[in-house]
């Protein structure tokens, strides 16, 4: 089990940084295949598994690892200047980090859930601005959802509901945010319900939870919840046609997140850790909200990105199933 746990946090690593090229080398945009291509250096290692046991015999004798494979972890293991029981307390150690980690992710989602302000139905002012910006917007007369105002002078804007849905907006967001970009955060908004990425961002979790002991995961998490965003980000600004006001919805909302938090350091950490919920209002980390308006204001022309995505996947994952095949 052990040897399984680091054959997989070892091709997993590879195949993280082999994704990061290809989609550079191949100048892949298209956010469904750059989705699954994130997925991959978690999904693989998976995979993995009934191969594992599988082909036990073939890959695990002494003669496979001696003349075929291309990385012997046993042999590098005995490398290293530590005696076994070291190596296995080092290991001990990193798994409970990487279990740590975990359990502080999913702790950081909770205690996010738990601190939303409580949501009511719209009144007053609130309610004629945002019922005069919903009548504008097609996707909501084609699933007319809740719409829900939290009195807080935050920015709070999220979805919720797998079945029932709806979407909790506060009140600061709706006084500072123009007609214009009021559209343009409802429409994303919308778009994450009509696509069900609340169901997406489960199966993510799903598949974080079932790899928890492999610390690449992490990073792997964080690009497929930017790909969600990512691709919502472009679909939203396609149903509105007014990139320039939802760019400026997200500055509005950047600029107050900013101005409100005390640690900017420890809030990029938590971020980074906690991303992937009501992500529109926590992506306060100056980078990543850079990245996000130039995808916006910015798209990359069709002509520059390759026509071929899915051929490009799935060679990917043949060549590097076949690679980790050899890494024992
Ligand atoms: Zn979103």
């Amino acid at each position: 089990m052990g040897e399984y746990i680091l054959q997989s946090i070892v091709q997993s690593a590879i195949v993280l940084l082999a994704v990061g090229a290809l989609l550079r080398i191949w100048r892949i945009r298209q956010a469904e295949t750059r989705f699954i291509f994130h997925s991959l250096p978690l999904l693989l290692p998976l995979a993995y598994l009934p191969v594992f046991w599988l082909a036990y015999p073939v890959r695990a004798s002494q003669y496979f690892r001696g003349n075929l494979a291309l990385l012997d972890l046993r042999l590098w293991g005995s490398l290293l200047p530590w005696e076994s029981t070291t190596i296995q307390y080092a290991a001990i150690i990193l798994l409970a980090a990487t279990l740590a980690l975990y359990l502080l992710q999913v702790g950081f989602l909770l205690a996010s859930r738990l601190r939303h302000p409580k949501a009511h139905e719209p009144e007053g002012a609130a309610q004629e601005k945002l019922a005069s910006v919903f009548s504008g917007l097609p996707l909501f007369s084609s699933n007319p959802v809740r719409l829900l105002v939290a009195d807080s002078q935050q920015p709070v804007l999220y979805a919720f509901g797998l079945r029932r849905q709806g979407i909790v907006i506060s009140s600061w967001m709706v006084n500072a945010l123009d007609d214009q970009e009021l559209a343009g955060v409802l429409t994303h908004e919308l778009v994450h319900l009509a696509r069900r990425d609340n169901w997406m961002n489960v199966a993510v979790f799903a598949l974080r939870t079932v790899t928890f002991y492999n610390p690449v995961g992490l990073i792997s998490f964080h690009g497929l919840v930017n790909e969600i965003e990512h691709s919502c980000d472009a679909e939203s600004v396609r149903h509105t046609g007014k990139p320039g006001a939802y760019a400026s919805a997200l500055l509005k909302i950047y600029r107050r997140t900013e101005q409100a938090g005390k640690g900017a350091g420890l809030r990029t950490w938590r971020n980074w850790i906690f991303s992937g919920t009501e992500t529109l209002e926590q992506e306060s980390e100056a980078k990543a909200i850079q990245r996000r308006l130039r995808l916006v204001l910015d798209p990359v022309p069709y002509d520059q990105r390759t026509s071929y995505p899915w051929l490009c996947l799935a060679t990917s994952t043949i060549v590097l199933l076949g690679l980790m095949f050899f890494i024992v």
